[in-house]
């Protein structure tokens, strides 16, 4: 059997990982592993040559604060055309927090300063600051997506209030947490098979059946076939989610 490649995307990974992000790449990898399937990361820091895109299967960008994001925004105009080429084309991707901030069309900060966005996912985000709290805690989400059936866990902490436009979907539904922008039970958005979510925490290792959602996405994708990832045993990882529900009040 000739053993498949998956090439991870990792965008900017020294400014924007924060709140355990790193653990998204972890996961996929090891999944990947223990499937046989070989995966490798490539290390998208500023200045990157934008053809590195072109090998990618899977994009991940994690989250910042404002001061790191301002930074690479600056770098995303120079690449933002084959990003979103990328992402347009149907490349699976999860952009997490300040990551899922930028696909939309502009990052208000807390003293107006306006931060542009990709303007690939039809939303906005705006951080009210003065006395408004930020949005901190665990978030448990029921995700809209066909094929994921269980409920996303994760972590949140972010000051920005996304709000979704008409040409959009939503990741999913706040069940505890704040989700989007704590008002309209909104969490995340999807476009394509990319995917943003306030959920750090890190979210793949803590949601398996999401992990394996992007890797299965990216390798049909990339081999234009039918792939069925073996099972792999999340006795733990299930026990995880259900004390953390608990915690918050719901059976899983
Ligand atoms: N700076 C953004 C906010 O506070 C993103 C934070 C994050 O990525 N956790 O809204």
């Amino acid at each position: 059997m000739k053993i498949k490649t998956l090439i991870i995307g990792w965008l900017y990974p020294e400014l924007m990982n924060i709140y355990g992000d790193i653990g998204n790449i972890v996961a996929l990898v090891k999944r990947c592993q223990w499937r046989d399937v070989r995966a490798e990361v490539k290390m998208l820091n500023p200045d990157f040559d934008y053809k590195q895109l072109d090998d990618c299967d899977l994009l991940l960008m994690g989250g910042a604060q404002d001061r790191q994001q301002t930074i690479v925004n600056n770098d995303l105009k120079r690449v933002k055309k084959y990003l979103k080429n990328k992402i347009d084309d149907g490349t699976p991707g999860l952009y997490v927090c300040g990551g899922f901030q930028f696909l939309g069309n502009y990052y208000k900060e807390s003293d107006g300063t306006i931060v542009d966005g990709i303007g690939i996912f039809d939303l906005y985000t705006e951080n009210p600051g003065g006395k408004s709290e930020r949005l901190i805690g665990n978030m448990i989400f029921k995700p809209k997506v066909k094929g994921l059936t269980l409920p996303v866990v994760g972590f949140e902490n972010h000051g920005g209030r996304t709000y979704l436009g008409k040409n959009i979907q939503p990741f999913g539904e706040v069940i505890v947490g704040f989700g989007n922008n704590g008002e309209d039970k909104t969490e995340g958005a999807i476009y394509k098979e990319s995917f943003g979510t306030y959920a750090h925490g890190p979210i793949l290792p803590k949601n398996p059946e999401f992990a394996d959602y992007l890797i299965t996405k990216a390798l049909e994708r990339k081999y234009n076939s039918k792939i069925e990832l073996k099972p792999l045993d999340e006795s733990l990882e299930e026990k995880a989610r259900i004390a953390i529900a608990k915690r918050l009040g719901v059976n899983l």
